[in-house]
């Protein structure tokens, strides 16, 4: 039960066959790109950079301006697409895609002046000095992301990475091409150059072709497995990346919670997109005080949600066939290991298509794989502890750290739990909302990730910030310029001295 295929065209070239993932009927074909098509749309972008920089933030944000409007104009057309490649319900395409996107949109295209704007920075020591800092653009960027978010996870970094003054070449999931291909089309029907937002379509070896061919930077966002070879392939041809990576995320049920809304927020965060989230909440632990009542209000709320393919559902397909062995898999192997499904555990049938059935497993430990492997599926496994303390541990002892969540009445403790966890991100009483606040940083901790996107610190890593130091005051000599002579060494000594041997000094220095 394959969703995508690939095949031989006449001329030799592979050609990539796309089914929807909840009915299977076939949405379409597209040829694969190559090297060559690679090196074209290089050669374009670098043609086309320049200029685009050269217009300023002022000029881009009317780009970005332009393309939010077009994008609300033609929204249903957008989720029509991204609906056959993902499965998902327009509910779920408008408000995770749609919305987002719109956000990012309008957002970076203001935030980017503020950010990346040239600024003086006082100095502390050269006083006469001035340094001027620049954000220059690093030239073509080159993103490539997964299939769980063919739309937003496309755009995000896009128009960061436009709003520097970068051009863009996109390189989506040979699992949901034509979700991934919008980004482009976006720019495009909105009257931007097109060689400035292009996309090349394929597998892992256009991703690689791509990271080869020449690009500034590469902003991937999938695996870790694949991020460790995106990482490598970087190293080699010494180009910045970010790596936005897998996740294992943790929810911690503290004794005085709110049972009700930490359920809530339970299954919605481990059911959203049916699972397929980076962010999901996997693990749950729960202090033995509350557990029953949770695992009570979390089955009662799992067991009433929809698979569907059409009109009004809670639960989408799986968007990847092959997941579904992987949650099998992992259910299976928590069963064996004595947990218990409370609900769910089983495919789904009745669409067609590749549907698992929202699962809760209660009895989890931390010998199953569904506490310690990512399952990316609509599978909640939950773990009664005795206190904070033991869930705080159990929530660190992973190789993942994306995001995680705390449940308490008592804010300031949970942010003290929060500020345990060994994590990107933390949400108190929601489940992880981080990736929508777009003024945060985001990224992941340990294995999931290496830098960030988003805020300040996202936007600054598409650009090379760039000191130039003037001199305010003409300096009348040169202490450490040759000659070296005993003289000039002896005023770096009282120099020395002045700035750290003594409190004044070491208050100016
Ligand atoms: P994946 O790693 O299999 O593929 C991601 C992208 O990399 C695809 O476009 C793929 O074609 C490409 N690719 C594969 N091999 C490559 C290579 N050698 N060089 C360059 N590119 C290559 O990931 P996936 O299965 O598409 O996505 C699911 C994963 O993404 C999950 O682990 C999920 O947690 C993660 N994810 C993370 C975030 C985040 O922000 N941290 C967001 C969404 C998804």
């Amino acid at each position: 039960m394959a969703v995508v295929q690939f095949k031989q065209a006449p001329d030799g070239g592979r050609v990539l066959h796309t089914q929807h993932p909840g009915t299977l009927a076939p949405t379409g074909s597209i040829p694969v790109d190559g090297p060559a098509e690679v090196a074209a749309a290089m050669a374009r972008a670098r043609a086309a950079q320049p200029a685009w920089a050269a217009l300023g933030f002022k000029g881009r944000r009317a780009a970005m301006e332009r393309a939010l409007t077009h994008l609300l104009d033609h929204t249903e057309d957008f989720i029509d697409v991204i609906v056959q490649d993902t499965g998902r319900s327009r509910f779920e395409a408008r408000f995770l895609e749609i919305l987002p996107a719109c956000d990012a949109l309008r957002f970076f295209g203001k935030f980017a002046a503020k950010a990346l704007k040239t600024r003086r920075v006082g100095m502390h020591l050269l006083r006469h000095k001035s340094l001027r800092l620049e954000y220059r653009p690093r030239g073509v960027i080159g993103v490539i992301t997964p299939w769980n978010g063919p739309f937003i996870l496309g755009v995000s970094p896009t128009v960061q990475a436009l709003m520097a003054g970068n051009a863009v070449i996109v390189k989506p999931s040979e699992i949901t091409p034509h979700a991934g291909a919008l980004v482009a089309r976006l720019f495009a029907e909105s009257g931007l150059d097109e060689r400035l937002v292009q996309v090349v379509q394929g597998d892992g070896a256009t991703g690689a072709a791509l990271i080869d061919g020449g690009v500034d930077m590469i902003s991937f966002t999938g695996s870790v497995a694949t991020g460790r070879k995106v990482g490598e392939a970087c190293g080699r041809n010494l180009i910045p990346a970010t790596l936005e990576l897998g996740g294992k995320d943790a929810m911690i049920v503290c004794g005085d919670a709110d049972v009700d809304r930490a359920a809530g927020g339970c299954v919605f965060g481990s059911m959203v997109i049916t699972g397929q989230f980076c962010c999901s909440t996997e693990r749950v632990y729960v202090v033995e005080a509350v557990h029953d009542r949770f695992v009570d209000a979390v089955v009662e709320k799992v067991a009433a949600l929809r698979t569907g393919t059409e009109g009004e559902f809670d639960i989408g397909a799986i968007i990847r066939a092959d997941q579904l062995d992987i949650i099998e898999r992992q259910v299976a192997d928590a069963v064996a290991k004595g947990a218990t499904v409370a609900v769910g555990g089983h495919r789904v049938t009745d669409h067609g298509g590749n549907f698992y059935a929202p699962t809760v497993i209660t009895g989890a430990t931390h010998d199953m794989l569904v506490m310690t492997e990512e399952t990316f599926g609509p599978v909640v496994a939950i773990m009664k502890v005795a206190d904070e303390a033991e869930a705080v541990r159990l929530a660190n002892d992973t190789s993942y750290g994306l995001s995680g969540t705390v449940w308490s009445k008592d804010r300031k403790r949970a942010v003290r739990l929060a500020e345990q966890l060994d994590t990107g991100s933390v949400c108190v009483n929601d489940s992880c909302v981080t990736y929508g606040a777009l003024e945060a940083p985001f990224g992941g901790a340990r294995n999931s990730g290496v830098g960030v996107t988003h805020g300040v610190d996202g936007m600054r890593s598409y650009c090379l910030p760039r000191p130039i130091l003037v001199d305010r005051i003409a300096p009348t000599e040169e202490m450490v310029w040759f000659p070296y002579q005993a003289a000039k060494e002896d005023k770096i000594k009282k120099a020395i001295a002045f700035l750290w041997k003594n409190p004044l000094g070491r208050l100016l220095s």
